[in-house]
């Protein structure tokens, strides 16, 4: 059996985002956490939740931080032994729509990811959730931010809509969207699925999100930004294509986003 200097190393330092913050035994809380170099992480934080916890303010959800612990290849669970906030995103907080989206973004960031996985993307998943936040704390348009943030994860994941021809026949005169198609349909397919024809105005905004992604959020402010039409469709798309639980985007669109 390797020891912990063999098989890791001791007093990692690392930053991330908290995705998640969930109660365990009495007084300490497990973070689910967001790092570039490690992927998706546990750290359980013993005593946070002791008036007297010097970590306490400094494991927020939906912020980034700094955490020391001692990093081991085999496990995915650590011993949080300190935490410094590096990014509050004071306004994103502050802001209850804003709060709401950033909740809906780490629900996906976290479904989409297993903890300790390895794959070539996973500093991506960061870096988009990162900039996400970071939008949504300059007051960027909510589901502008969240619908661009959903496209460049689907890209990064390999489920992007079809928007480039009708999904079934490849015809380039396109007249709808379904989420169970995955993407633009022609109005003969539309009709044999049975869903409304959409203006051209509409397809082509949808189209504009999906290849802009939120590195191009200026260009697609610029064009209109997100309807709540385009937010509902992509999250459909995630929900029946990428099979996740996407209970935090049901409590957004209850309050923020359905018409
Ligand atoms: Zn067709």
């Amino acid at each position: 059996m390797a020891t912990a200097a063999q098989a890791g190393t001791m007093n990692d330092t690392v930053q991330g985002l908290i995705l998640k913050q969930i109660d365990f035994k009495e007084y300490d809380v497990i973070l689910t956490v967001l790092t570039k170099e490690y992927g998706k992480i546990s750290l359980r934080a013993a005593g946070a939740r002791r008036m007297t916890s010097k970590n306490a303010g400094s494991i927020l959800p939906y912020t980034l931080a700094e955490f020391q612990f001692d990093y081991r290849p085999e496990q995915t669970m650590f011993r949080m032994k300190t935490a410094r906030t590096i990014k509050l995103y004071r306004h994103m907080h502050e802001d209850l729509a804003a709060s709401y989206a950033a909740g809906a973004a780490s629900s996906t960031a976290d479904a989409f990811t297993l903890p300790g996985e390895e794959f070539p993307e996973r500093e991506s998943v960061f870096v988009y959730t990162e900039k996400c936040f970071s939008l949504l704390d300059e007051g960027r348009e909510t589901n502008l931010v969240l619908c661009l943030y959903l496209t460049d994860m689907m890209d990064l994941f390999g489920i992007q809509p079809e928007v480039d021809g009708c999904a079934v026949c490849g015809s380039t005169k396109v007249a709808a969207v379904s989420a169970e198609e995955g993407g633009f349909l022609c109005a003969e397919h539309a009709k044999e699925v049975g869903i409304p024809l959409q203006s051209k105005e509409r397809l082509q905004r949808f189209r504009l999100i999906v290849k802009a992604g939120l590195e191009h959020i200026d260009a697609a402010a610029k064009a209109g930004g997100a309807e709540k039409f385009d937010l509902k469709v992509l999250e459909d798309i995630i929900r029946l294509h990428g099979a996740m639980n996407m209970k935090s985007f049901a409590l957004y669109n209850r309050l923020f986003s359905i018409e």
